[in-house]
């Protein structure tokens, strides 16, 4: 396949995730954007942001699509696969990516265009950079017997699946 070819069904996959933006907010699950995960050009799973459908503040289109993809192919990681959605990912779902570990992320508009529609998500990225205490949001650290401890049984533990 052509690097050309490559480009068009990119964009065509786009295209679906940008409808998928437009059904799930017309039909008022959410916010208006979709995502969908192809792997080897078969489509494991479409999503759609169902924030109010759900009331699940996490039900954003790209880890709505990365759960049902997830369990589609009955894997906790997107090996090789491709996500694509209709905006840039936010600071929650960019984190799902490098969980799921996907082998490339495609978007369309970007995170300026989501803030332009009342979707800023700037703060959350001015956040995660911020000392915990000096962050906007109480987010303290307090020192608690075996919280740390359980990494080492963890590492111990024999039969444990590494991610
Ligand atoms: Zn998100």
């Amino acid at each position: 396949m052509s690097t050309g070819d490559q480009r068009e069904q990119h964009l065509r996959y786009l295209q679906r995730a940008v409808e998928l933006a437009d059904h799930g907010m017309r039909s008022g699950d959410g916010g208006p954007f979709g995502a969908l995960v192809v792997r080897g050009g078969q489509v494991l799973a479409e999503g759609w942001n169902r924030v109010l459908a759900t009331n699940d503040p996490t039900a954003h289109a790209e880890v709505t699509a990365i759960r049902a993809a997830c369990a589609a192919i009955g894997s906790f990681q997107l090996t090789d696969a491709i996500v694509y959605s209709s905006c840039e990912p936010c600071p929650m779902c960019l984190g799902a990516m490098y969980w799921a570990r996907p082998a490339a992320v495609y978007f369309a508009a970007t995170r300026d265009d989501a803030a332009a529609g009342g979707f800023d998500d700037s703060m959350i990225y001015d956040e995660i950079g911020l000392d915990p205490a000096a962050r906007s949001m109480v987010f303290r650290q307090l020192p608690v017997a075996g919280a740390a401890e359980v990494f080492s049984s963890w590492t111990d533990k024999d039969d444990r699946t590494p991610y």
